[in-house]
């Protein structure tokens, strides 16, 4: 359902389009016409260059470009959708006819399309050339210097907005949340710091877990239903100890929301407990798989998975339709199937990077650990083997001597890397427990990475730069920060894609570039990531009538080898709006969303 004032609204802000789409007879007639128009417009801008702001105009270009490609017969091929088709019902009134899943989120995306082109997006609305820009030497750097010092506060305001889990107040909160912990099982603070205790002690289901911190109607109904459908499920007591006793989710959202489930998430996936490996492989391991436990998608990197399980289980898990439950004993693959795979990567010498991850490899005991590292140190083409795991997030203690020498025994400077690739998703996560874990490992000249996913639990205004920032000062390098997938029973994480692009052009860059190392990536099924920074690296085809965008990204091999291109539906940013609207933010912060294509 849409609003019916929408329909008069966008085409008041542009009558000739509403005039040559009722002169139409059909669809087909009032593209050749909106093709006209553009090129029209683009003529016009060209022409009246001089008398236009430049970034104005470079919007303005952008916007017509944009609509230029959503009219194209070639967009409508791939995204199996007419907006053209759309727009010409609108303009004619034939309400009958007009998709019945239409709604608020495509008018909003049209308006801001046709804002943009009028030179009227609003975004340099209060912007003034600055004072220093007519003055030159020492006189000119002052007035900038206090320019640029309005601009740092005001970015430090937004980052403070964001707990973390290093801030004094929040460290004597989970000392008592430990406390309270340790008191229900009668355990000690040793304990506490014992890995096996902590494993032998992760709760499995909602009552266990009801006893440590509140739990919604909602929240428990989940995990009750997951687990009555044997879906995995697990949190370690020290994660626990991270949530916050009240379940208003204020400052432990991102927590609660990595490991407790959301109802339509359990729905899903046990409406689709026979066909999971069909439904939810969204990266085609099966497709890219030449042998067991190795998943390919380049040339030179190959994934091994030694584990299928971990210490607890993320709701948003790429692999979530085949991750055994916690510590299931089945989950670890047997040696001679590691050895199989080893064999297979011995006679595959163009392979130079090995990433082990599981399941969360680290998790296994260090004998085997040792087993799996010492095969792979054997083969003399891997210069580099990253291990994949959350532990330092989610098992702190696991970062005994013992696992760290086994490790580092490996990292031989000059001949082989090591190196850990963790999963911090949000500075409340952040302690300093976890900064001992990472810096065990830094201490031995092994290096620590991150790779974050882009959910709606990160994604407001500098939320995660707040966490890049926290992650170099314990030792951490930003690595990669997911978009996240198109995986339909994860919808409410979702973020659009213009928001992750808004993030890295309008917040990463204002911070020095040792806290922004992150690459931000769409990951492709079947073909591996997408470098979204890089505009001609995706486009956007279409705008669905229920205002999700259809994009097509480029695979990696562009430029080296044929290989086909990917369409993927991005979730709608009138909705994601709405949901940060909820959550209290002021969506004129977010206003530059709609420019990002
Ligand atoms: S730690 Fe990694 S593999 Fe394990 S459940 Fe979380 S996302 Fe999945």
């Amino acid at each position: 359902m849409f609003d019916k004032e929408y329909i008069s609204r966008l085409f008041t802000l542009n009558p000739t389009i509403k005039a040559l789409l009722q002169d139409a007879q059909n669809p087909r007639m009032a593209r050749n016409l909106l093709r006209v128009y553009v090129d029209e417009v683009s003529q016009m801008l060209n022409k009246n260059s001089q008398k236009i702001q430049p970034l104005e105009w470079v919007l303005q270009n952008k916007c017509l470009q944009a609509l230029k490609r959503i009219i194209s017969v070639r967009s409508e091929r791939l995204s199996k959708f007419s907006i053209v088709k759309l727009l010409w019902l609108l303009a004619n009134g034939y309400d009958n006819d007009l998709p019945k899943d239409l709604d608020d989120g495509f008018f909003e995306e049209m308006i801001h399309l046709l804002l943009g082109i009028h030179g009227k997006s609003g975004i340099y609305d209060d912007e003034r050339i600055p004072e220093f820009a007519n003055l030159h030497g020492r006189q000119a750097a002052k007035i900038r210097s206090i320019k640029l010092d309005e601009l740092g506060l005001k970015n430090k305001d937004y980052i403070l907005k964001y707990p973390s889990g290093m801030d004094e107040d929040i460290i004597e909160q989970r000392a008592e949340n430990r406390k309270f912990i340790l008191a229900q099982y009668g355990a000690s603070e040793k304990d506490w710091n014992n890995y096996l205790w902590q494993i032998r002690h992760i709760i499995r289901n909602a009552d266990e877990l009801e006893k440590l911190i509140t739990l919604t109607d909602e929240e428990k109904t989940a995990i009750k239903k997951a687990r009555g459908g044997k879906l995995p499920f697990g949190i370690t007591p020290y994660y626990v100890s991270l949530m916050d006793r009240d379940p208003d989710r204020r400052r432990d959202h991102a927590v609660r929301a990595q490991v407790i489930p959301p109802l339509n998430y359990v729905d899903a996936m046990l409406a689709h407990r026979d066909d999971r490996e069909s439904s939810f492989d969204f990266m085609l391991e099966h497709d890219t798989s030449p042998i067991d436990l190795i998943t390919r998608r380049y040339p030179m990197i190959v994934i091994l998975k030694p584990y299928n399980t971990c210490s607890q289980i993320c709701v948003y898990c790429q692999r979530n339709w085949e991750i055994d439950d916690v510590y299931a004993k089945r989950a670890l693959a047997t040696k001679s199937k590691v050895m199989q795979a080893i064999d297979w990567l011995r006679e595959h010498p163009s392979i130079n990077e090995v990433l082990v991850t599981g399941g969360d490899p680290l998790v296994m005991r260090d004998e085997r650990i040792d087993f799996v590292l010492s095969e792979l140190a054997k083969l003399e083409h891997i210069e580099r083997i990253r291990i994949g795991s959350r532990t330092p997030v989610v098992l702190p203690q696991r970062y005994t001597d013992s696992l760290v020498n086994t490790i580092a025994k490996y990292h031989v400077p000059g001949k082989r890397e090591i190196v850990l690739v963790t999963h911090f998703e949000h500075p409340y996560e952040i302690t300093p427990e976890s900064m001992q874990a990472v810096q065990k490992i830094r201490l031995k000249g092994m290096s620590a990475y991150n790779q974050a996913v882009f959910t709606v639990e990160n994604s407001r205004r500098f939320e995660l730069v707040a966490l890049r920032r926290h992650l170099r000062l314990i030792g951490v390098d930003p690595y990669y920060s997911f978009n996240t997938k198109g995986k339909e029973e994860t919808r409410n994480y979702r973020v659009p894609l213009a928001r992750l692009q808004q993030e890295i052009e309008e917040e990463a860059r204002l911070f020095p570039g040792l806290v922004r190392t992150d690459e931000a990536v769409y990951n492709v099924p079947g073909l591996g990531k997408n470098y979204i920074r890089a505009g001609q690296n995706h486009s956007l085809l279409t705008i669905l009538p229920n205002g999700r965008r259809v994009y097509e990204f480029h695979p990696w091999e562009k430029n080296l080898s044929l290989a086909d291109t990917y369409i993927d539906t991005d979730v709608s940013i009138y909705d994601y709006l709405k949901e940060l609207e909820r959550r209290g933010e002021n969506i004129e912060d977010y206003k530059t969303i709609w420019y990002y294509f």
